[in-house]
């Protein structure tokens, strides 16, 4: 069975390290972006460079129009989907709670909760054996934030990442006997562009030695648990958690 993926948010940081991993073990590879076309393209044009098939889309994951219309243009390129890596995540400036309005809450919440949702909705629609599909495998992205609350810094996107940990075990539990497994992973501090969108670029740096590892993770270390959880080698996996995160 041709294997096919969407990975929401993959033309950056883990979302592209998912991306050129997936399209190395088969995958036909689509990666949805909000902004950055160029690195979008990059990733795309990079992976066809190794004959391998990849397309970019256009999607704001906030927007519930954009999402159908992103898995209606999956559907028409590459057929069913088999993967969904629910990636795409946001972060705003480092404040404290009582210094965040509402705008920056919401925007935090409709990116990393309810773009998660529909995605996952928009997936169980096409693989589930209860709508006619022949299974699949979502892997959802969330964050140490999750148990850690990150005090000072976005407790906004901690608990929107506590969100993703609840909709993973709920949902891999509503599929799990219509063929579709659902897994999480909760990378702890990657050296990816992120850290600058919340104010400070060099942020893993500054927090690497309270690391057991003493050290920053790199996407690709993110990528190999996504694939793995995808792949069939974790066929009885479902509603788990995988951190990577260089120690608890
Ligand atoms: P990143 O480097 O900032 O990349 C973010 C990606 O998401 C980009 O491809 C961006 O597209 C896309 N994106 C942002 N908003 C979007 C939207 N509204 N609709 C569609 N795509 C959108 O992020 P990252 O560090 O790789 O993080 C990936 C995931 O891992 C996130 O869910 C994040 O919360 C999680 N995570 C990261 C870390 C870490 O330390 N890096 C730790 C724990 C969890 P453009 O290129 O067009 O902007």
């Amino acid at each position: 069975m041709k294997k096919i993926i969407l990975i929401t948010g993959g033309s950056r940081g883990i979302g592209a390290a998912v991306a050129h991993l997936a399209a190395e073990q088969g995958y036909a590879v689509c990666i949805s972006y909000l902004h950055n076309q160029a690195a979008a393209d990059a990733v795309v044009a990079a992976i066809r460079l190794k004959n391998g098939e990849a397309m970019a889309v256009q999607a704001d994951v906030a927007l519930e129009d954009d999402i159908v219309r992103l898995f209606k243009q999956v559907d028409a390129a590459f057929g069913p989907l088999t993967a969904l890596v629910n990636n795409a995540g946001v972060l705003a400036g480092q404040a404290r709670v009582d210094e965040m309005d509402s705008a920056r809450i919401q925007r935090i919440f409709a990116t990393n909760v309810i773009g998660s949702f529909i995605c996952a909705r928009e997936a169980v629609r096409r693989m589930s054996t209860r709508y006619g599909g022949t299974g699949g495998a979502i892997v959802n992205l969330s964050s140490r934030a999750s148990r850690l609350g990150s005090p000072g810094e976005y407790v906004d996107y901690a608990a929107s990442k506590a969100a993703i940990d609840t909709l993973s075990i709920g949902l891999s539990k509503e599929v799990a006997a219509e063929g579709i497994r659902v897994n999480t992973v909760s990378p702890g501090i990657i050296y990816t562009d992120i850290h600058a969108s919340g104010g400070e670029p060099q942020r893993v740096d500054r927090v690497k030695e309270t690391i057991p590892m003493k050290r920053g993770g790199y996407p690709e270390e993110v990528a190999r648990a996504v694939l793995w959880l995808l792949s069939d080698e974790a066929s009885y996996t479902t509603g788990t958690t995988l951190d990577v995160a260089g120690g608890r």
